[in-house]
């Protein structure tokens, strides 16, 4: 197993424990064993989504949706609660579908895959940069930064998103391709737009479009001292992942606050709140379940003055207020990394590797887990979904081929 994170830790563990005569080994390139867990979902591991659907899960996935389709007939979001649970670790539905251990640390799903490599007498090597993979007739000879050479029947490699293409060469140099990374999950720089005051307020449904493009999500925007952040905007990254990146981050965009009206019917409402609310003051209170900051900015920058009354409002300003509403332009300058979840769009071509097996089309008795692959997710659960999956399956196919060859996984010379 190449990579300590997990991928590599759900692969080596359900593959030992499948057939405990498997000699299975983990290298993991740092000192520090599933990293990633200890600090996702902001130290308390977003584990997966409460989604048991396969044909809605999948949309989730930016990159490789029918791939993971598959894979989750095999090993899905039910399989991966249970899996816990069997192991004493309960996980809990927030709100939104994000699921936690109810302990909400991540320590506690890091200690359950400890005790159970521990359990199946995993080899664990750490410090181990793995540089070099070549197939010697049937056996994998692996190579590690510091020339430890190291010999197995099987390869599974769960090294995680690499930012940069040359990061991938000693894959590509057994013959695979891959498509060139960019992230994914950002947030919107707006450098020093005004609306960047209003940081902490959150709207709980806004749409955000991406200025030519179809690239268009709603849902909650949050506004941050640097820009925009919160679920659409997140969503947006992903999906736009790859076009963002070609445009270097630089691009426009149009919220409405309102998604709920068209032009038409909020004007109706304006001529509405104009008649029944004539001698209140405009920006006193909105109408419109905004946060009242929100609405106060809105109002400031539609040229209305803060005594203004409705009675009073020229019609001129009212179609600036209204355009602001709901077709608000900004312009995006760069990105800023989302601190709870980030990942790499890109990695090993999906159409090089068998959904069912996850094994090589390549090369035979090579594997494939986790983020390597050119799979993500929008945020929320989604990515270690495909860990776990995609971990699961390469397990399982290990341990079948195992079976018909009477070999082990992974023997260190
Ligand atoms: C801050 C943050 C928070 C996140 N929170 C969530 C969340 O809550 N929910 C969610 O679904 N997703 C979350 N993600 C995404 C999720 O962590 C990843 O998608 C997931 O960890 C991928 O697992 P992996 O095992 O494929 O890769 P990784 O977890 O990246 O593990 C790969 C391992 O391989 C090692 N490695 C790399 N190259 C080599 C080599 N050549 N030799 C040996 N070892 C090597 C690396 O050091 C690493 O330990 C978060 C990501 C980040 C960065």
């Amino acid at each position: 197993m190449i990579g300590g994170g997990a991928a590599g830790f759900f692969c080596a563990v359900n593959a030992a424990r499948m057939n405990p005569d498997l000699k299975v080994t983990i290298l993991e390139k740092s000192s520090k064993l599933l990293s990633k867990v200890k600090v996702s979902g902001g130290g308390r591991c977003n584990v997966t989504h409460a989604c048991f659907e396969i044909e809605e899960m999948m949309k989730k996935y930016p990159r490789g949706q029918h791939f993971v389709k598959k894979a989750f007939h095999q090993f899905f979001t039910k399989d991966i609660i249970t899996w816990f649970e069997e192991r004493n670790v309960m996980l809990k539905k927030e709100e939104d579908g994000r699921m936690f251990p109810i302990t909400d640390s991540s320590d506690t799903i890091i200690e359950c895959l400890i005790k159970e490599a521990n359990k199946y007498r995993i080899e664990i090597l750490i410090n181990r940069e793995v540089k070099e993979i070549k197939k010697i007739n049937s056996d994998w000879q692996i190579r590690t930064l510091n020339a430890e050479l190291l010999t197995a029947n099987y390869l599974c490699i769960a090294s995680g998103g690499y930012p940069k293409s040359s990061m991938f060469d000693w894959l590509k140099n057994i013959g695979h391709s891959i498509e060139e990374p960019v992230p994914s999950l950002f947030t919107f720089n707006l450098p020093n737009n005004s609306i960047t005051k209003l940081m902490g307020v959150s709207v709980a449904n806004a749409r955000v479009k991406i200025v030519g493009s179809k690239l268009s999500e709603q849902g909650p925007v949050l506004i941050t001292h640097w820009g925009l952040s919160g679920p659409a905007v997140l969503r947006l990254s992903a999906w736009g992942a790859r076009e963002l990146s070609v445009r270097s981050y630089e691009f426009g965009v149009v919220i409405s606050w309102l998604p709920e009206y068209a032009e038409q019917a909020l004007r109706e409402k304006f001529s509405d709140l104009r008649s029944e609310n004539a001698s209140q003051k405009i920006s006193g209170k909105n109408y419109f379940g905004l946060p009242q900051r929100l609405w106060e900015y809105l109002i400031q920058q539609s040229g209305i003055t803060e005594n203004m009354r409705w009675a009073d409002l020229p019609g001129k300003l009212q179609n600036v207020l209204i355009q602001n509403l709901i077709a608000q332009q900004f312009e995006v300058k760069g990105k800023t990394t989302f601190k709870e979840e980030f990942v790499t769009a890109g990695g090993i071509k999906l159409s090089e590797i068998d959904p069912n097996t996850m094994q090589s089309k390549i090369v035979p008795d090579l594997f494939f887990a986790g983020e390597v692959m050119d799979v993500d997710g929008i945020t929320g659960g989604f990515n270690f979904q495909h860990a776990w999956t995609s971990g699961f399956v390469a397990a399982k196919s290990i341990v079948s081929r195992n079976e018909a060859t009477h070999t082990t996984i992974a023997t260190r010379s």
